[in-house]
């Protein structure tokens, strides 16, 4: 365990090493590049001039032409038609299909971007930089009529676009994982919000009250369907965006699988709070459902009110109808009927006796109705 242990650590350090190099190496690209696409009036114009390459030179030494026999990224031979060129950034000498052109504006981007916050005009150089291994020659020519650019070798361009993917995943992907997964919190805060009226409005359905159509429990539940679809679609992109997200950073094959987990974590989450709402969430009812509850609570109050006519004295308790007038009567015999009993149980006996009397006088006041 112990030597494991340390051997790890070892390993880790070597590789703390090596991202340190890169990084520096790399600091150190982003500042000839600062210093080489500058462009002020003490700075000679970029081009063939003699001014412009004692400039370049000046910025980081070239490699002598008497030195280099072969190329340094292909190993061919120069002579005739294989023409000596150097890399701006680290001076190699190579040949002109092994140069790439970094055009000036995306040069520009690589400092914005070591300085600044990441934007969408640098996100652009990103693109750039993917075409810039497509570039033929010829494309090169017409476009330098009008654009600058440095020529520079092929592992200095690898260093500029694994410091970019860095970026990216540093500033675009990882900005946007969050960016997504807030809109996932921000509809499930909408839902949780609009949950409670929905429950309210079916219960009050479901209980045969008048107070809610069914459209209104319909546009409720539409609205949270809105919220909930929005939490599986979000979820299901960001997925997508981890199997899109090919290796991150060369240097550090964790990154990626971090990256990952954190995509499926998102997912599995979202679909965790799918589900609960998918339970607590029952269908809204149809017609028929509230047809039934309210005919069965008519029912059910009909009842209740012959009951209750059945004992009051002095009404003919064969009359099958209830006439209107006599029904909100009948409402308050029942309400003191039951403070009677409250009454009673809480042992108020001077209440029990004025309430009895109400009740009399209730009674009274009905066979007067009833007989009319
Ligand atoms: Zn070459
Ligand atoms: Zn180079």
């Amino acid at each position: 365990m112990g030597y494991a242990r340390s051997y790890n650590h070892y390993f880790q350090s070597l590789r703390r090493d090596k991202r340190n190099q890169i990084s520096i190496h790399t600091r150190q690209l982003l500042l000839r590049i600062e210093l080489l696409t500058n462009t002020n009036e003490h700075i000679p114009p970029n081009g063939n001039s003699k001014e412009r390459r004692k400039y370049e030179q000046s910025i980081y030494a070239w490699m002598e032409d008497s030195v280099a026999s072969i190329c340094a990224s292909c190993s061919k031979t120069f002579g005739l038609f294989q023409r000596k060129h150097h890399c701006r950034l680290d001076g190699s000498v190579i040949c002109n299909q092994c140069s790439e052109f970094l055009s000036f504006s995306t040069a520009r981007c690589f400092i914005d971007t070591n300085t600044s916050s990441f934007s969408t005009t640098n996100n652009l150089a990103v693109e750039q930089l993917i075409n810039l291994k497509t570039i033929t020659s010829s494309t090169i020519i017409n476009d330098k009529q009008n654009e600058d650019y440095l020529r520079i070798c092929i592992p200095c361009t690898k260093y500029l676009y694994n410091f970019y993917r860095q970026i990216c995943f540093k500033n675009i992907q990882k900005d946007e994982i969050f960016l997504h997964y807030e809109k996932i919190i921000e509809a499930q805060k909408e839902y949780n919000h609009l949950h409670p009226t929905y429950l309210t409005i079916i219960n009050s359905l479901l209980n045969g009250d008048t107070k809610y159509q069914i459209i209104d429990a319909q546009r409720t539940y539409q609205q949270l369907n809105v919220s909930y679809g929005k939490i599986d679609s979000i979820s299901k992109y960001i997925v997508k965006l981890a199997d899109k997200s090919s290796n991150i950073n060369e240097y550090d094959p964790t990154s990626k699988n971090r990256y990952t987990t954190i995509c499926h974590n998102i997912r599995t989450y979202s679909i965790q709070i799918l589900k609960n709402f998918s339970i607590s969430t029952r269908r809204v009812p149809n017609e028929d459902d509230i047809k039934q509850v309210r005919d069965e609570k008519k029912r059910l109050d009909h009842e209740r009110m012959k009951q209750i006519i059945f004992n009051i004295p002095n009404i003919n308790h064969n009359s099958l109808e209830i006439s209107e007038e006599l029904e909100p009567f009948i409402q308050q015999y029942y309400q003191v009927i039951q403070f009677i009993e409250r009454a009673k149980l809480a042992g108020h006996d001077d209440e029990v006796r004025s309430l009895e009397l109400n009740l009399k006088e209730l009674a009274q006041a009905m066979s007067t109705v009833h007989q009319n």
